[in-house]
């Protein structure tokens, strides 16, 4: 990799962290132009996307996904066998896809002529790193403009220390074993998403949730698609019910649940903890280089995506909300270019959500209950999937397309869907609403038959005319 021509002092520009938003930020401000230094522990590129979070939980779903339709395509008049799991091969193939893509990427980044340091940086001033190697060795980085893109880690449970027994996301993604039994504690995208994994492996799962519905958040209809069939896929979904104690032992994990009957004990093999993320903002000298953090934790950006220092930018998940990892490249993309000296701002119409659950949950602009909440005049098209020819042939009959859209105007302020796939549909929701699209413009595209994208076409079609 390119760090063996020598770790060089000065740089125009020092990326800190190789996750999405540092990546993205190095590659395209090298294209710009920049000579580029990118500061990260690993290997190669990819962060907690690729070696911790978005890729690996995929391929477990993929997992999932294949085992749950062998299971259910006997009523389509096709039986397989029980399956035999080889967790060693299902982690191997994994841990392949991962090292592809890292691997991939520190290509890229050699390719672009982006300087890589296997380390840490801290700020020691306004103009300078320490950077600590993982080998140890210390050395002092002087640089013209930074993007830090150190990312977010797991929250853990008060008192709580990950261990064997008790995962983030970080170990259940490891995958040592199946356990026999998996208490999620949290409802949210990596609860529903990690246990719905381990659930097709053949864990019996539970999950705890301290509000009175999973996905916070995501509009209750397209939430009650999605229970009714995790229902049948988890041993329990306990809401409105706090996890009050945690006691590891040797033989398991025994939790105290409260809720408005009482409190009650039970032993798991196992407990993920998926209770959110927080920025990772210590160790990095902040305050000495004079950046600002807000009251959640957050670096403070404006719209260029720089800090309180103007030299110093900040994507992705230590900039803001959502901690998601395409909201990082758009970020990025912005930081790239004004370190560039261009004048890009960040103001994305719609970010899309994607929950990877089967079905698949996604949205984007507002959902109902926020246009609801700001006062807006709301019109709703819902859509069932039940009637869409190519939801019946792929042998289900789950699922809902919904149009948020303004009654007075017709402009789509929301698209949300739920069924197998949303994740990719979701894409034309977010094109419409970047191009401020009504609901005729939707009913007057033409989509392709039979596919599910045409649900949105049908729920246009179920708009009043203008
Ligand atoms: P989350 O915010 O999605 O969900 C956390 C859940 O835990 C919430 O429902 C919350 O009410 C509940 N909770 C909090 N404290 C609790 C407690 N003590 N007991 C029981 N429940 C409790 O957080 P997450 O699932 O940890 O994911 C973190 C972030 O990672 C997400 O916000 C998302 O941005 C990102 N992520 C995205 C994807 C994706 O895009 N598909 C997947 C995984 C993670």
């Amino acid at each position: 990799m390119a760090e063996s021509a020598g770790t060089p002092v000065k740089t125009q520009l020092a990326v800190i962290g190789g996750g999405p938003g540092g990546y993205h930020a190095a590659f395209y401000a090298a294209d710009l132009g920049l000579q580029v230094v990118l500061i990260d522990p690993a290997e190669n590129p990819g962060g907690v996307c690729l070696y911790r979070g978005c890729i690996p939980s995929k391929a477990l779903l993929h997992v999932a996904k294949v085992v749950s339709e062998a299971a259910e395509s006997a009523d389509i008049g096709v039986s397989f066998a029980a399956p035999e799991i080889d967790i060693d091969k299902v982690r191997s193939w994994k841990n392949e896809v991962i090292a592809k893509l890292t691997g991939a990427l520190g290509m890229q980044a050699d390719r672009k002529n982006v300087t890589r340091i296997r380390g840490t940086a801290k700020f020691t001033g306004p103009h300078t790193l320490q950077v600590i190697s993982v080998d140890g060795a210390e050395s002092s980085l002087e640089f013209e403009q930074a993007i830090l893109a150190t990312g977010s880690r797991p929250v853990m449970l008060p008192g709580l220390k990950p261990s064997a027994r008790i995962m983030t996301s970080t170990g259940a993604l490891d995958l040592d074993d199946v356990p026999a039994s998996l208490l999620v504690v949290g409802g949210g995208y990596i609860g529903l998403e990690l246990g719905s994994a381990y659930a097709a492996l053949g864990s019996e799962v539970s999950v705890v949730e301290m509000t009175g519905g999973l996905l916070p958040g995501c509009d209750r209809d397209l939430v009650s698609v999605l229970k009714r069939r995790l229902d049948k896929k988890f041993k329990a979904i306990m809401l409105n019910t706090k996890v009050a104690a945690v006691a590891e032992e040797k033989d398991g994990v025994t939790v105290t649940f409260e809720d408005k009957k009482g409190s009650r004990n039970e032993t798991f093999a196992k407990i993920l903890v998926a209770v959110g993320r927080r920025p990772v903002t210590d160790g990095l000298g902040l305050k000495t280089a004079g950046i600002a953090i807000d009251d959640k934790g957050f670096v403070k950006v404006d719209a260029q995506r720089r800090t309180s220092v103007p030299r110093i930018f900040a994507v992705g998940d230590i900039a803001s909300e959502p901690m998601l990892a395409h909201k990082a490249y758009g970020e990025a993309d912005v930081a790239a270019e004004n370190a560039a000296g261009g004048k890009a701002v960040y103001d994305p119409r719609a970010i899309p959500a994607v929950v990877f659950t089967d079905p698949e949950i996604a949205w984007c602009g507002l959902t109902e209950t926020e246009a609801r909440a700001q006062g807006r005049k709301v019109r709703t098209s819902k859509l069932p999937w039940r009637g869409n020819g190519r939801t019946l042939t792929l042998g289900r009959d789950d699922g809902l397309t919904k149009l948020i859209t303004d009654p007075e105007t017709g402009l789509l302020l929301g698209v949300a869907l739920v069924g197998p796939g949303a994740g990719e549909l979701i894409a034309e929701g977010v094109l419409a609403l970047e191009m401020a699209a009504t609901g005729k413009d939707l009913r007057h595209t033409i989509h392709p038959h039979p596919t599910l994208s045409e649900t949105l076409y049908e729920a246009a079609r179920m708009l009043p005319r203008e």
